[in-house]
């Protein structure tokens, strides 16, 4: 078998039927382009936070020996403390849950809440990770729509999951990849369909720093069965530690602790996340200038003929253009930029980087108008 071969899986290997069609999560990561393709904040850490780090994983180094705190309580108290500070709540630690990327917290309430026989549903064009986690776990999951504008129909939406009666409502807000905001009233008419039927919704809000709406953990006391979801890989520029949290009724957290794997998180990773939540002003004083520059992209774009689609997230999907995504997609990455084909068709997505990385994708851009 060849390597990168997903098509042609020997017959001795027991790889289950369900696994023989994919392939593994692959955005590109190629050397010498500007990376504008992952959604990531461009900015690097303030000196003085890497300083802080440095010292808080030294402090960490000398009792490597042991297991890490295996409740991670001390990192829960401290995002359930920023939660808080944003949202005018009264959480605790005990109404979060904390793992390696909001990717595995996605995956541990699969392990939970879904597997054989039961169904999630989720509204496309939506994260690709969720699908691709129902998959692996087994559960099966339904496609619910969103209009030609990425907007979700709320009363639509209650009316099929009253009728599909799921275990798992997905909703991702701000949405990837379109960037569209579903306002706290929409989001708690679909939460009282999940209720109806006993499902979690689960809101994915990996971009909600980005958002002006107000965030559904506000919900989590009138409806328990509402667990958000969020990372500090986008506003936190911290992307490259691996850090996701889950803000949920303390029933949830405890379905967590039944999934999880033991020590799943590291000391290393619970140390260097505490100085970052420590430091979530600095980390995050660049969150205006990317709004700012998402705007500037947007209305560039539409100058350019394009059509961008609104957004409260930092990326921008657009559309408008003659050749197929993919060609055009090839046109950028060969004037250095690297943007995603988000499997769209006749969509492209850029994030919104530095000024100058938005210029060089500006320029690119502006190169083939002819
Ligand atoms: C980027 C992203 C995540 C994944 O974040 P990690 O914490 O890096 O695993 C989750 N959900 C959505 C919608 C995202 O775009």
């Amino acid at each position: 078998m060849e390597k990168n071969d997903f098509a042609n899986w020997p017959t001795w290997l027991p790889l289950r039927a369900a696994l023989k069609s994919s392939t593994p999560y692959g955005a590109p990561q190629l050397p010498n382009v500007i990376h504008l393709n992952t959604n990531e904040n461009p900015n690097p850490l303030p000196e003085s936070v890497r300083d802080s780090i440095m010292d808080a994983v030294a402090g960490v180094a000398a009792n490597l020996n042991r297991y890490p705190d295996r409740d991670a309580l001390s990192l829960r108290a401290a995002l359930a403390g920023y939660i808080n500070a944003k949202s005018e709540t009264f959480f605790e630690a005990e109404n979060i849950w904390a793992a390696n990327g909001s990717n595995e917290i996605l995956q541990t309430l699969f392990l939970a809440f879904g597997g054989t026989g039961r169904t999630a549903i989720g509204f496309t064009p939506s994260y690709s990770v969720h699908p691709m986690i129902a998959n692996i776990t087994g559960t099966s999951w339904i496609v619910g729509s969103r209009d030609s504008e990425f907007a979700i129909d709320a009363d639509g939406a209650a009316a099929g999951i009253r009728e599909v009666k799921p275990s798992l409502v997905f909703l991702t807000t701000p949405n990837n990849p379109s960037g569209t905001a579903t306002s706290i009233v929409d989001i708690e008419t679909i939460a009282r369909a999940a209720g109806d039927v006993r499902a979690l919704l689960v809101v994915d809000e990996a971009y909600a720093e980005f958002s002006d709406e107000e965030s559904a953990v506000s919900l989590i006391k009138r409806h328990p069965h509402v667990v958000v979801s969020r990372t500090m890989s986008k506003a936190f520029a911290f992307a490259g530690v691996r850090l996701g949290y889950l803000v949920a009724n303390p029933a949830v957290i405890n379905a967590m602790l039944v999934t999880r794997l033991p020590y799943h998180l590291s000391a290393l990773t619970q140390a260097a996340a505490q100085v970052a939540i420590a430091n979530a002003d600095l980390l995050q004083a660049g969150l205006d200038e990317i709004k700012v520059e998402r705007e500037r992209v947007s209305a560039a774009l539409k100058l350019a003929g394009y059509k961008p689609m609104p957004s409260a997230a930092n990326f921008i999907l657009f559309t408008g253009f003659k050749p197929e995504s993919k060609e055009l997609w090839q046109a950028i990455l060969d004037r250095g930029v690297l943007i995603r084909d988000v499997g769209l068709p006749g969509y492209l997505r850029v994030t919104i980087g530095t000024p100058a990385e938005n210029d060089e994708f500006l320029a690119a851009i502006h190169s083939l108008e002819s």
